[in-house]
């Protein structure tokens, strides 16, 4: 069976709090999406803002291998004949390929919101669609409301979608549009809709001017919202049901809740900790045979397999991580894994540090040699009376053979110990010029201590596109600071120096 994909995070998923999106981001978005094979794109409301009008006239200039893009707006308005109803005029101006109707199922929203009667929502419907059938448009009808309308007036709501089926709606989507059903009356509700459609006698009657000869039977849609925390469930409940065309956001992006599940890093399949192994016996047992602790292989799904290292670690984290770097670790697993355990329990982390966990094995390399080492360092900071505060940093570093003894100045202490630090260095390593600071993180350890407790402090920093993160947890944020400068500095002079895949070479032949 063929599901067919309509993308709506252009349109629903735009409706989320705290997100918006410039017309390039929509067509980036619209190129990705294409991309990924999504069959159709709804590009927006063009009736509703020239953002979207815009929108659709950019996107016929850009070439799409699968999707078809779709452009949304309801039915015509009570008032209004098709011909003269700015909406519609919108969406035909808009030129897509697809028009994708909204109109209401619900006997509540008929009455109360829209204050019109049950019959001329139903003259709205069949009217709407015809007219985009008459210009040749695929035409998409979105039942609103669908599952709660069911559940009000049931034979109602079934009129609506058949008057949209008589008038040649190529798909009824059924939405839970406020996202409160259950699975079950799902499942219920598209099963007694698909029974109707494969009656053939709905297609007598309806629209004397809808094209009714020679009508196909509309196929089914669904479209759902996760405010019971169902949309997916919903969605697949709809599809055993007999929906061949499915309705989603890309990462679940939609109004309330939103539409599927929400952007997490642990989401099934596509989180970043999908295919993240961190137990000990875990590790091990992938070491052997990967399916063993995998449901899929994760690059089907575009993902990877991970290792972590942390204290819950086994020496074959250590081993897998250290190899995915190039470093051969020669029997000094259990060490290196017992220092974790250590750090661990005085509150560093290592998973978010992947580039301190390589200073620890890097350190621990036998022909291991520090390129500088700090002798000793003073921090002041000063507040006088209504002045801005003064931060200072002096450094002692040994370098090669020489102490160096440096000052520095700093918006605040740690950037004035990175400037000092940094002074002490460019003189021997000139390469350190390159390597910036991205990021600066500051967690608490044990916070019911209050201001006793200790702050770990995680540092990103890169050098072109190449990025690493370092760890410091100490009770004073100063030297918290300086444990994570330090590894974050040394890192790259070690990269340089030797490159990681020469450590077991050089070691095996014993220089
Ligand atoms: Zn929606």
């Amino acid at each position: 069976m063929q599901i067919h994909l309509y993308d709506t995070t252009l349109r629903d998923g735009a409706q989320r709090e705290g997100l918006s999106l410039s017309v390039e981001d929509k067509l980036k978005i619209a190129r990705e999406l294409d991309v990924l094979g999504v069959h159709y794109i709804e590009g927006g409301w063009p009736g509703s803002n020239p953002k979207d009008a815009e929108f659709f006239q950019r996107i016929q200039q850009v070439e799409l291998r699968h999707a078809k893009i779709a452009a949304f707006g309801s039915t015509r308005h009570a008032k209004n004949h098709c011909e003269d109803d700015p909406n519609i005029r919108a969406l035909v101006e808009a030129q897509t390929p697809v028009v994708t109707l909204v109109g209401k199922s619900s006997v509540l929203h008929v009455e109360k919101v829209l204050e019109t009667t049950l019959d001329e929502n139903l003259k709205m419907i069949a009217d709407s669609v015809a007219y985009f059938k008459r210009l040749g448009k695929e035409v998409i009808y979105d039942a609103e409301h669908f599952f709660d309308g069911y559940k009000l007036d049931s034979e109602y709501a079934l009129e609506t979608v058949m008057a949209a089926a008589r008038a040649g709606a190529d798909c009824i989507v059924l939405c839970d549009t406020n996202g409160g059903s259950l699975p079950e009356q799902v499942a219920l509700a598209v099963q007694t809709v698909w029974e109707r459609l494969a009656m053939s006698d709905w297609r007598l009657g309806g629209d004397a001017q809808s094209p009714i000869a020679n009508l196909q039977s509309p196929s089914l849609g669904i479209h759902t919202h996760n405010d019971g925390a169902l949309a997916v469930a919903n969605a697949l409940a709809a599809v055993r049901a007999g929906c061949v065309h499915v309705q989603g956001t890309i990462n679940g992006y939609g109004e309330r809740c939103g539409n599927n599940l929400n952007p997490d890093t642990h989401a099934p399949y596509v989180g970043r900790s999908a295919f993240a192994h961190k137990g000990g016996i875990h590790v091990a047992a992938i070491a052997k045979v990967a399916a063993s602790y995998q449901h899929i292989e994760p690059e089907l799904v575009g993902n990877e397999l991970r290792v972590v290292v942390s204290e819950l670690a086994g020496r074959g984290n250590v081993r897998m991580r250290a190899e995915a770097l190039g470093i051969a670790l020669n029997g000094n697993e259990r060490a290196v894994l017992q220092r974790i355990k250590e750090l661990e329990n005085e509150g560093f982390q290592f998973e978010a540090a992947e580039g301190s966990f390589e200073m620890l094995v890097r350190r621990a390399a036998p022909d291991y040699a520090a390129p500088f080492e700090l002798l000793d360092f003073t921090v002041i900071v000063e507040k006088r009376g209504a002045n801005n505060m003064m931060s200072q940093a002096t450094v002692k570093l040994r370098v090669g053979g020489e102490v160096m003894h440096t000052a520095a100045e700093g918006d605040g202490p740690v950037n004035a110990l990175d400037r000092a630090i940094r002074k002490a260095l460019l003189p021997h390593y000139p390469e350190l010029a390159d390597v910036h600071l991205v990021d600066y993180k500051v967690r608490i350890v044990d916070e019911h201590l209050g201001t006793a407790a200790k702050p770990r402090v995680l540092i990103e920093s890169a050098r072109g596109e190449e990025r690493w993160s370092t760890v410091g947890c100490s009770e004073n944020i100063i030297e918290a600071s300086w444990q994570a400068l330090w590894d974050s500095l040394e890192l790259p002079l070690l990269r340089a120096r030797r490159p990681a895949t020469d450590v077991a070479t050089t070691e095996a032949v014993g220089v």
